[in-house]
């Protein structure tokens, strides 16, 4: 109807804007924050932990502080601050610029003249670096390199900066992070998709300008369908994992009616859409190629954390502005110990494994299996074993599964194509791609992809979305909650809503912070009086 026509294009608009951010409208709605006073309390110490690795590594505020504090130390600590900026920086160098690189790292870094000297390689190290050339320089000599800065750097460095003000100001960063999140904390704007236990939306935080998806699980639904337990699985699945090709989750609250996971927003949407809804049905095979690379690396990423997904499909792939894609929806994630079985049949028609139809033992090998039902529908918009829009019991496409051959069109389907996903549809476990310790991007259907840079996020997307389409499926608002008004929450309940709202996610919501410019604009203000005696710039 017209109501609704009108209703999509204003829900449209807005969300559109929302993304073109305004820095100034941003900076005024921040004058009046500060950052708490630093909780010296032994509480928030132990909460933060002791380890090198999470607080001047992993964590982005904590990284930045940590590096201003060398900055701001001696000759030596800004030698290794800024060595190890040039490491970041040289890892991804193309070819032509690695031999320049070379020169300029050898003068500032390795001749006793220079000022950044690494004057503290000691013993082996120092002999060797005083034997480098241009020659010997190689990944290798300066992963080692890396290596004993790091060692010397979690010595006496380390324990400086946490007498230093620079780690009080990173524990008031810390104590600011623990913030209360409600719905308050956001502006919402229209529906991106409906899931099984409620919506998803997109939601900007007030303070940032950052956007995000917000998938929202209704508390009674999840309670009719029990899937409470499930919820909290994907929650803890979702904060554990942090990769490029896997949706990350910011904040998980709640409010009265529903749990919220905020996550990565990505406005290009799901490889489903792309397949059937947008003109031409299937994708072109390059970009076909590049997805599939970067599926194959998150997938990989949660094996390697002895996670299984088991809901490998287009409609749970999704892509950001840019053109990349990540993997969503961890819902049927499980998490399986070494070496851990599980029989449970989990997954969708059309995409489970003869493994998991049969009710075998599996782990890993359902996904590889899944990704070669994906590949097969990206190009032929249909699957190996059911029709697009076929009406097919679930009997025949598992009988199908079990005992046909797939069957490929040889105008759609080139050589490599075809080879990669037999060789995931590989009914017996022991002979599929993926399954014997064996890294499938080595198959010749990524020949074109380089994928080390790949995995930095460095390869341009063969296709980039549209900035002012809106890449989903308009929604109608009606939604039949009359089977939900006998459901009461108890108290069992609520310590279960209560273990599900931990409120930010640490790396994530620091990138934020420092991404949207809030870090700068926080950080440079005088710290409170209590530091005043040591110095800050
Ligand atoms: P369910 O577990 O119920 O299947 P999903 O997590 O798959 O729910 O989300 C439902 C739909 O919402 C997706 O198919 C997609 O269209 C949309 N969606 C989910 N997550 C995002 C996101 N991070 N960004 C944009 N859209 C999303
Ligand atoms: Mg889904
Ligand atoms: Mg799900």
């Amino acid at each position: 109807t017209t109501d609704d026509l009108v209703h999509n294009l204003v829900a449209n608009t807005a969300y559109l804007k929302a993304q073109q951010i305004d820095r100034n409208k941003l900076r005024k709605e921040r004058l009046s924050l500060t950052l708490p006073r630093p909780d010296k309390s032994s509480v928030l110490q132990a909460a933060v932990g002791k380890k090198y690795e999470s607080l001047c590594e992993q964590q982005p505020i904590g990284r930045k502080l940590f590096q201003q504090f060398l900055l701001a130390s001696n000759p030596q600590y800004i030698a290794a601050a800024e060595f190890l900026e040039e490491l970041n920086a040289w890892r991804f160098a193309e070819n032509e610029t690695i031999q320049m690189a070379k020169q300029r790292v050898l003068a500032k870094f390795f001749r006793p003249e220079s000022k950044f000297f690494l004057s503290y390689l000691t013993g082996e190290y120092a002999k060797m670096c005083r034997d480098l050339t241009e020659k010997n320089l190689d990944e290798v000599v300066m992963e080692e390199m890396r290596e004993a800065t790091r060692d010397f750097l979690r010595g006496k460095p380390f324990l400086e900066y946490q007498k230093s003000p620079f780690f009080s100001r990173f524990l008031q960063w810390k104590e600011y992070e623990k913030q209360n999140i409600s719905d308050k904390y956001f502006y919402e704007f229209r529906t991106l998709g409906k899931g099984g236990f409620g919506e998803v939306c997109a939601v900007q935080v007030k303070h940032t300008g950052q956007m995000y998806a917000c998938k929202k699980l209704d508390k009674r639904r999840l309670k009719k369908k029990s899937g409470e337990r499930l919820a909290l699985v994907e929650k803890q699945i979702l904060e554990k994992v942090s990769s490029l090709f896997i949706v990350n989750l910011a904040y998980a609250y709640d409010n009265k009616t529903h749990l919220c996971l905020v996550m990565d927003l990505m406005t290009g949407g799901d490889l489903k859409f792309h397949i059937y809804s947008l003109g031409a049905r299937g994708i072109r095979l390059d970009r076909v190629v590049y997805y599939t690379a970067q599926i194959t690396t998150g997938i990989l990423h949660l094996h390697s954390m002895d996670i299984v997904y088991r809901d490998m499909k287009p409609e749970n792939v999704l892509l950001d502005g840019k053109g990349q894609c990540r993997l969503s929806d961890l819902g049927l994630a499980v998490e399986l110990s070494r070496g851990k079985t599980i029989c449970q049949k989990a997954g969708t028609t059309g995409y489970m494994a003869p493994e998991v139809l049969r009710q075998e033992y599996y782990r890993t090998s359902v996904d590889w299996w899944a990704l070669g039902c994906s590949i097969y529908e990206m190009v032929a918009a249909r699957l190996p074993f059911k029709d697009f829009r076929e009406k097919v019991q679930n009997e025949e496409v598992t009988r199908r599964t079990l005992e046909d051959e797939c069957k490929y069109d040889h105008k759609l389907f080139d050589f490599p194509t075809k080879d990669i996903i037999s060789r995931f549809l590989k009914k017996r476990v022991q002979h599929r791609l993926g399954c014997r310790g064996d890294d499938p991007r080595s198959h010749v259907f990524f020949k074109c992809i380089n994928i080390h840079r790949l995995e930095a996020g460095l390869v341009d997307p063969p296709w980039v979305p549209k900035p002012n389409v809106v890449y989903a499926k308009d929604t109608d608002e009606f939604r039949d909650t009359s089977e939900l008004k006998d459901i009461q929450l108890d108290a069992k309940d609520a310590k279960f809503f209560r273990e599900f709202s931990t409120g930010a996610v640490p790396i994530r919501w620091q990138k934020e912070i420092i991404d949207s410019g809030m870090f700068d604009e926080l950080n440079n203000v005088e710290p409170d009086a209590e530091n005043r005696e040591n110095t800050w710039k």
